[in-house]
């Protein structure tokens, strides 16, 4: 007992402690945590579909048609009809002969990477992509090259370098950065994969939903759905759901459906979430305002942002960095922020190598409650320096 003691009381002197705060009920942009009420700059309820009515009786339907569990994994029993339906509109919304659903994105990327690519094979990796595509590399025993963070000239130099000595290469990055905000450089990248003989993942996670004319993410917005071998992205940010999918050919979505681990030895999550799901990506391919008005708040942010002379780093997105001095004054500016009822993270090293507050905006925010968090934030810093 005493190695698990040391270890937290560890974390806990230099700061990093973590513990989980108990919400008690969300209500559009709110967040109500011990009887008092936030601001949520903190979710990935980007277009704010997570307690939208509609989807709230889809999923009440499908209770009583379905039941609650699934009751078994996908390859036994487990795939409620709705699942396909999922499946089909993802297929063609993609631009991909083939889809699948995961129960959830660290299942997919966990899997998916895992079951494709081995021992004999080599994976170039973007610095800051997610941590689940890190453990499915690691998980895959394919060997690591990380390139510098949207660096296509250090990519370059690395797929010269290392892809020839293997036998199938793939080139994985994320669309939208979790933490930077910023966009991978998509075009790029599918011309280094052409020219190098690899297969080009993508994670959509934050950009699904978000980017592109139907939502559809960064890889629509630039034109390139057709151009990507292995689309991945999530239901659990935009979608205020839960689950992932991927999208590829039908060969590799067959190999998937035989191969991976994570789809095969795991129980599909309710078919409710499913039908949940299908209904949020329907509303927000149909209601692109939601989307228009985040991405103009987020500018709006950004401009705001650097006009007072902050840090905000690279970010293109929703998501927009607020750099801090060091871990202790990120997590302390966190704290006045709350005290004063908005809800922001403070995200600490070694997580990032820039302390920050990471905001996330959503679709339901107005410009005044932007005004307002920045009033805030100014007096919260002003108070700080004291
Ligand atoms: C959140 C996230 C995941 C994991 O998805 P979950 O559905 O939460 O498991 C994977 N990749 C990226 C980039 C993410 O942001």
């Amino acid at each position: 007992m005493d190695f698990f003691k040391l270890e937290l009381e560890d974390l806990k002197s230099k700061g990093l402690f973590r513990s989980i705060k108990n919400i008690e009920r969300i209500e559009g942009k709110y967040i109500y945590i011990e009887g008092k009420k936030y601001l949520d700059l903190s979710s990935s309820n980007y277009l704010g579909l997570r307690d939208d009515p509609r989807i709230k009786e889809e999923v009440k339907r499908a209770v009583d048609l379905y039941g609650f569990g699934s009751g078994a994994s996908r390859l036994v029993c487990g795939t409620a009809d709705v699942y396909m339906e999922l499946e089909e509109l993802l297929r063609t919304e993609k631009k991909q002969e083939a889809a699948l659903f995961f129960n959830s994105g660290y299942d997919a990327n966990l899997g998916v990477i895992s079951c494709i690519m081995g021992k004999n094979d080599v994976i170039f990796c973007d610095k800051l992509n997610h941590a689940s595509i890190y453990d499915g590399i690691s998980l895959s025993g394919a060997k690591l090259v990380r390139y510098k963070h949207n660096d296509m000239e250090d990519l370059k130099k690395k797929l010269i370098k290392h892809r020839a000595g293997c036998e199938k290469a793939m080139i994985v990055s994320d669309t939208l950065f979790s933490m930077d905000g910023d966009l991978a450089k998509l075009k790029e990248l599918v011309d280094l994969k052409e020219a190098h003989g690899a297969l080009l993942m993508i994670d959509e996670a934050h950009a699904g939903g978000v980017l592109g004319e139907n939502g559809m993410g960064l890889a629509e917005l630039e034109g390139l759905l057709g151009k990507v071998d292995i689309n991945m992205g999530t239901f659990s940010k935009a979608y205020g759901g839960q689950g992932a999918y991927i999208c590829a050919s039908k060969i590799i979505i067959e190999y998937l459906v035989n191969k991976t681990r994570s789809l095969i030895y795991t129980t599909a999550i309710p078919p409710a979430v499913a039908a949940g799901n299908l209904e949020a990506m329907k509303i927000a391919r149909d209601e692109s305002w939601r989307r228009e008005k985040l991405l103009g708040l987020a500018a709006y942010l950004r401009d705001h942002l650097r006009n007072l002379g902050m840090d905000t780093m690279g970010t293109e997105s929703q998501i927009i960095p607020v750099v801090c001095a060091s871990n202790d004054k990120a997590l302390e500016l966190s704290q006045e922020l709350y005290r004063r009822g908005i809800l922001v993270p403070a995200i600490r090293k070694p997580t990032v190598t820039k302390p920050r507050l990471r905001v996330s905006l959503g679709a339901l925010l107005d410009k005044e409650d932007i005004d307002f968090f920045v009033e805030e934030l100014k007096e919260a810093i002003f108070k700080m320096d004291r």
